[in-house]
């Protein structure tokens, strides 16, 4: 606990005389809630286990007061520490705030913040609706912490992000005043839009309690082929002529050499069908007419391109293929304890030289550089794995990632397309952004949190890994 907070008439006593049991001060909370998905923690004074809304106000009203920084956190399975309270104070879990309500008539999905992603498809799916942003850990990760990083995922390439389907968020400005932003409506043009500023700002310029997002109709037909290829830059040469053909897959996902050797026997159908060879995923969906003219071209391209493929030809042989693509990230492990995730975005043109570049960057480095990612829309999971009780290996693997920024930034790329920023890409922002673009971030920053309590030593403040070791904790999706 901090030194100014020790005691009786500490802002965290007054919080727990204030709101009671909903906070707790036990160190498994805090714990539990001082680090995410990026392993890197900061413990907090307190944790307040928000019930209701006015849990919040009354939080941010004597966090402005005191000074308290705040961070809040939906599943916690941020991969940058953007959930991790950097600056300590109080965290507030939003994890119960969960009810989801489907208005069938409309279309359209009314949830608060704590809402489970992949909870949200199932009851969108229930009524003939879908929500299409599927991150790969839709199981743990909250509505309220996708739309604070503009979270995408396999359906990005041709249904969008997170971004495209919100209509309405309503929640607490970091000083506490509640406010609305968008409505339930299909059109909205009243005032700045500042529903689209709160959307990645990584909660760092509101805290969004409930939010209206709308849905699509299920799509009646779905087609799926998984294509084999020689080598990682073989699969972006095909994945490109692909892209350029026009057929307009909804999916489009990539698994590289690397990422092959470290599938299970979950993936097993996978692995003997394709020998370990790097994948490209390729679905189609639609009305089943369309779907079935675009399948004649999408096999055409198959038997030209790939050295072997496969047509999924029923639902569960599609969802073997796709539980094994989400459980490309936590298999990983095999390859070591350290692992440095990126998740860069290229344009399409230079695929092919990226491709070459991570070749010589893994030669170069000595590190397993595996690669997976959403190919359809250029955003790659790049990862850097090193061991962490090694310094050498540790200097590596940040060296390694800072030659990667670089060159993704010079091929035209940008350094992160899901992720965000938070903690561990800080240092990289400033190759993405000039100063004057930084300021004007800052000054929409210093504006809306005067007293700069919302989730504060983040993004701006560039942050040096190597002074940090990371905690040593099994989450639910590792190893997934
Ligand atoms: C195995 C794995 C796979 C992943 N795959 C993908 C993927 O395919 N695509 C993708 O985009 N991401 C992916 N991620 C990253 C992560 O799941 C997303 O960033 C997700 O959006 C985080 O949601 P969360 O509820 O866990 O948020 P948290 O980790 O709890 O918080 C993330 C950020 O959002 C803020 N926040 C949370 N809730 C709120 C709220 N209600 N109001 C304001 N701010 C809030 C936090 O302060 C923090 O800054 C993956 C992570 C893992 C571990």
């Amino acid at each position: 606990m901090r030194k100014a907070d020790r005691g009786r008439s500490g802002p965290t006593a007054m919080l727990k005389r204030q709101l009671g049991s909903v906070v707790s001060t036990s160190k498994i909370e805090r714990f539990r809630t001082s680090f995410d998905g990026s392993k890197l923690s900061f413990l907090p004074d307190a944790v307040v286990n928000v019930r209701e809304t006015s849990d919040i106000a009354a939080t941010l009203a004597l966090a402005n007061e005191f000074r308290v920084p705040v961070t809040v956190r939906g599943g916690g399975t941020s991969l940058t520490g953007s959930a991790s309270p950097r600056r300590n104070g109080w965290v507030l879990d939003l994890s119960r705030l969960n009810r989801i309500r489907i208005d069938a008539e409309s279309g359209m999905a009314f949830v608060e913040a704590g809402a489970v992603v992949a909870k949200i498809q199932a009851a969108a799916k229930r009524k003939g609706w879908f929500y299409p942003p599927d991150p790969a850990s839709k199981d743990y990760c909250t509505i309220g912490g996708t739309v604070a990083c503009n979270a995408g995922g396999m359906h990005g390439l041709s249904y969008g992000v997170t971004r495209d389907y919100v209509l309405a968020l309503e929640g607490y400005l970091p000083t506490g005043e509640r406010v609305r932003w968008g409505r339930p409506l299909f059109k909205y043009s009243a005032g700045f839009n500042l529903r689209d500023l709160w959307i990645g700002s990584e909660g760092m310029l509101g805290v969004v309690t409930n939010i209206v997002v709308r849905l699509v109709p299920l799509p009646p037909a779905r087609l799926m082929i998984v294509a084999a290829f020689s080598s990682d830059t073989d699969a972006f040469r095909a994945a490109r002529k692909l892209l350029a053909a026009r057929l307009s897959p909804s999916v489009c996902e990539f698994i590289g050499r690397n990422c092959m050797r470290c599938l299970d026997r979950a993936a097993h159908n996978m692995l003997v069908f394709s020998h370990y060879r790097p994948l490209l995923l390729v679905e189609l969906s639609g009305e089943r007419p369309d779907v079935n003219a675009r399948a004649l071209l999408l096999r055409l391209w198959a038997s030209s391109n790939a050295i072997t493929w496969e047509e999924a030809g029923t639902d569960s042989r599609a969802e073997e293929f796709w539980a094994a693509r989400r459980g490309v990230s936590g298999s990983l492990s095999v390859f070591g304890k350290g692992k440095l995730n990126q998740d860069i975005v290229l344009p399409r043109a230079n695929y092919a030289a990226f491709g070459r570049y991570l070749e010589c960057l893994e030669a170069e480095s000595g590190l397993p550089l595996p690669v997976f990612g959403h190919l359809g829309d250029g955003n790659l999971h790049v990862n850097v794995m090193y061991d962490p009780d090694k310094p050498q290996s540790c200097r590596m693997a940040e060296k390694t990632v800072g030659q990667l920024m670089k060159k993704v930034v010079s091929l035209g790329g940008a350094i992160s397309g899901e992720h965000g920023i938070g903690l561990t890409k800080s240092q990289f922002l400033r190759l993405e952004h000039s100063e004057p673009e930084i300021a004007a971030m800052r000054a929409v920053k210093r504006a809306l949190d005067p007293k700069g309590i919302l989730n504060p030593g983040k993004m701006f403040e560039p942050f040096d890994l190597s002074k940090h070791r990371r905690v040593v904790a099994s989450m639910p999706w590792d190893g997934a």
